[in-house]
C-alpha cells in the first residue's frame, strides 16, 4: 500500500506553488470578486469532500478484493508458487505449504529446490532458466519433499510475467497426482493382469479338458475353449452365468428346498473332486469329472473355485456296459455251473444206479432164478417118479418168481425211461373207483394170510389222468404196504373237480426216524426191512412219476407202528 502521510504532503507543496503564483494574491482583488471566490473555493471544497469519499470508499472495495483475491489464492484446491529469477520463492499459497508439509514463513525467500532431491532440483532449474529464456513453461512433473517426511510427485505447471516492479516472475501451479500416479500404476497392473489373463486364457484354450473358474457368487468368471465347445456355448453366453443354474442337471430332485440344495453347491464347490452331469446347449448329457481347487483370497475366506473337468460319459458307459456284461458272464457261469453240477450229479446218479444195478441184479434177480432153477430140478424128479401133482406147486412158484423177475425188470425199465426223459403221458377219462378195485383184485395174490385191503372212495367219480402211470403209482404204494405189514391195509380215494387224493395206510413195521430223509433216493432201503425182499426203487419212481403229473407225495410213518403215504395230484 501506498503511504498516505507522505503522498499528501507531496500535494500540498505542489499546491502551494500554483497558489503563489495566482492572480489572487493581487491588490485589485475587489470585495464582490472575494466573496465571490470564497463561494467558489467551498464548492470546490465540497466537491472535493466528495471526490474523497468516493476514493476512501473506493480503497475500501480494493481491500475487500485484495483480501477476497489473498483468500483465493490461499485456499485454492491447488498449490500456487511465485518464484522470481533466481528460483526463490516470493509468494505460496496455504495449499502449497500444506502440500510441503511446512509452515509460510520457512519458505519464502528461500529457493524451492532445496526443498527436493539433488536430482529434481536440477531439473526444477533447467526448466525455470528455459522458460525464463522463451517466457513459456511446459508443464513437468516433480518429487517434492515434505518438510516432516516422505515426497510426493507434483504435476507443475506455470507462466512467466512481470512484477510491478517490472521484473521476471514465475507463476507456479503445484498438484499432488499421488492418487493420480497410483492409478496410473494400478491401470498399468490391471492391463498387466489382463495380459497375463490372456496368455493363460490361450494357454488353457489349448488344454484337452475342461477349465473353469467360478466365483463365490457361483458365476462363471472364466471358461476355456475345449468347454465351449464341449458344452456347444459361446464363451460369451457362459461368462457371468450360475454354473449350478445354467449347466448342471438336476440336484437329486430337491427342487422345493432352496437352502438344501444351496447347503449342497456349497459342499460340491468345496469337495476335491466330484462327478457330476452336464446339461448341453443342444440338451445332451455329459457325465463330467471335476478336480477342484478352492482358490483363498488374502483374508483367507473363499473368493471362488478352480475346477479342471473330463467327459468321462463314454467311459462310464463303457464301464457299465462291462459291469453288466461282468455280471451277465457271472450269472452265465452260475447257470453253467449249475447245469455242470446237475450233469454231474446225472452222471453219479447213473454210475450209482449202475453199480446198484449190478448189487441189485446180483442178489434180487439171482433169487427168483434160483427159485426157477431149483423148481425146474424138483419137477423133473417128480414127473421121473410120476408124482405130478407135486409138480404144480412148483410150477406156480416158477410163476411167481418170474413175475417178480418181470417186476424187477419192469423198476429198471421205468427208471431208465425217467432218467431219458422219454416217458409220455397219455390222458384219458376214466372212472376212478373201479380202475382201483382193479387194482386192488390184481394184488389179492401178495395177501399174507389174515392179511385184506379195504378200499373207500368219496367225491367225484371220472378223472381225466394216464391210467397206466397212476396204476403203476399206486400198485407201488400198495405192494410195500401189504409187503412191510401182516395186517388190514386201508386204501382211500378223494376226488373233487380239480383235485385227486390217494392215502395207503398200514400197521405194519414202520420206517426208523434216521431213515426216512432218504426213502426217495433211488436204491434206498431203511435198515428194518433188508431181510425183505426189495430194490429200492419204488417210491423214486412213484415220486417221479408225481413230478410229471405236476403232484405230490407225503408220509407218516412211526416204527411198530406203521405207515401212510399220501399222493395228491391236481386234475386239469
Ligand atoms: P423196496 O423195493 O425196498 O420196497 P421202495 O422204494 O418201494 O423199495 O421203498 C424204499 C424203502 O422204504 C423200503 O425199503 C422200506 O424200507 C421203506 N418203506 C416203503 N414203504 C414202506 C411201508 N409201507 N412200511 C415200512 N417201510 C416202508
Amino acid at each position: 500500500m501506498v503511504e498516505k502521510g507522505s503522498h499528501s504532503s507531496n500535494l500540498r507543496s505542489k499546491a502551494e506553488a500554483k497558489v503563489g503564483t495566482s492572480p489572487l494574491g493581487g491588490p485589485e482583488l475587489t470585495m464582490d470578486k472575494a466573496k465571490e471566490l470564497m463561494h467558489e473555493l467551498e464548492v470546490h471544497q465540497v466537491e472535493l469532500e466528495m471526490q474523497n469519499q468516493e476514493l476512501r470508499e473506493a480503497q475500501h472495495r480494493l481491500e475487500d478484493i485484495r483480501d477476497q483475491y489473498t483468500d483465493l489464492f490461499d485456499f485454492a484446491p491447488i498449490g500456487y508458487i511465485i518464484l522470481n529469477k533466481k528460483g526463490k520463492v516470493e509468494k505460496i499459497n496455504l495449499t502449497a505449504c500444506t502440500l510441503m508439509g511446512i509452515d509460510r514463513t520457512q519458505i519464502i525467500k528461500r529457493p524451492l529446490s532445496a526443498f527436493m532431491s539433488a536430482n529434481e532440483a536440477r531439473v526444477l532449474f533447467l526448466k525455470l532458466q528455459e522458460a525464463f529464456q522463451k517466457g513459456v513453461l511446459k508443464p513437468f512433473e516433480l518429487e517434492i519433499n515434505r518438510n516432516d517426511s516422505g515426497s510426493f510427485p507434483a504435476l507443475v505447471h506455470g507462466t512467466i510475467s512481470k512484477n510491478i516492479m517490472g521484473q521476471l516472475q514465475c507463476r507456479l501451479s503445484m498438484q499432488n497426482i499421488t492418487e493420480v500416479k497410483q492409478a496410473r500404476i494400478l491401470q498399468r497392473q490391471h492391463k498387466a493382469l489382463q495380459n497375463e489373463k490372456e496368455k493363460i486364457q490361450q494357454y488353457l484354450d489349448l488344454a484337452p479338458i475342461v477349465f473353469l473358474l467360478i466365483d463365490k457368487d457361483q458365476k462363471i468368471q472364466m471358461i476355456n475353449q475345449k468347454g465351449c465347445n464341449l458344452f456347444g456355448y459361446e464363451r460369451v453366453e457362459l461368462l457371468g452365468q450360475n454354473w449350478f443354474d445354467f449347466l448342471i442337471c438336476n440336484e437329486n430332485g430337491k427342487e422345493d428346498d432352496s437352502n438344501q440344495i444351496e447347503f449342497e453347491r456349497k459342499i460340491k464347490l468345496l469337495s476335491p473332486a466330484l462327478e457330476c452331469k452336464v446339461r448341453c446347449k443342444n440338451g445332451e448329457e455329459l457325465i463330467m469329472s471335476w478336480r477342484n481347487t478352492t482358490l483363498l483370497g488374502k483374508n483367507g475366506d473363499q473368493i471362488g473355485v478352480l475346477s479342471a473337468g473330463e467327459d468321462i460319459t463314454v467311459r462310464t458307459k463303457l464301464e457299465e456296459d462291462n459291469q453288466t456284461y461282468t455280471a451277465n458272464l457271472e450269472l452265465k457261469i452260475e447257470e453253467r455251473t449249475k447245469e455242470l453240477i446237475k450233469a454231474l450229479e446225472a452222471e453219479k446218479r447213473i454210475n450209482d444206479l449202475k453199480s446198484n444195478f449190478i448189487t441189485i441184479a446180483s442178489h434180487e434177480l439171482r433169487t427168483p432164478i434160483t427159485i426157477v432153477m431149483s423148481s425146474i430140478i424138483l419137477i423133473e424128479r417128480y414127473n421121473n417118479l410120476g408124482q405130478y401133482e407135486k409138480s404144480e406147486k412148483h410150477i406156480a412158484r416158477i410163476k411167481s418168481s418170474v413175475d417178480h423177475f418181470v417186476n424187477i425188470l419192469d423198476d429198471f425199465l421205468s427208471l431208465h425211461q425217467l432218467d431219458k426223459g422219454i416217458i409220455q403221458i397219455n390222458k384219458e377219462v376214466f372212472d376212478l373207483e373201479p380202475f382201483v378195485e382193479g387194482i386192488v383184485t390184481d394184488m389179492k395174490g401178495l395177501l399174507k394170510k389174515g392179511q385184506h385191503i379195504i378200499y373207500t372212495h368219496t367225491g367225484s367219480k371220472k378223472l381225466n389222468l394216464d391210467p397206466k402211470i397212476l396204476r403203476n403209482i399206486i400198485l407201488n404204494l400198495l405192494s410195500n404196504a401189504l409187503k412191510y405189514s401182516s395186517d388190514q391195509v386201508k386204501i382211500k380215494s378223494f376226488l373233487k373237480k380239480d383235485n385227486l387224493k390217494i392215502s395207503i395206510e398200514d400197521q405194519g413195521l414202520g420206517i426208523p426216524d434216521e431213515d426216512q430223509e432218504n426213502l426217495f433216493t433211488s436204491f434206498y432201503r431203511a435198515k428194518n426191512v433188508e431181510h425183505i425182499q426189495g430194490t429200492g426203487l419204488g417210491l423214486s419212481i412213484v415220486q417221479r412219476y408225481l413230478e410229471l403229473f405236476g403232484g405230490n407225495i407225503k408220509y407218516k410213518s412211526v416204527l411198530g407202528e406203521g405207515s401212510i403215504f399220501t399222493i395228491e395230484i391236481p386234475i386239469y
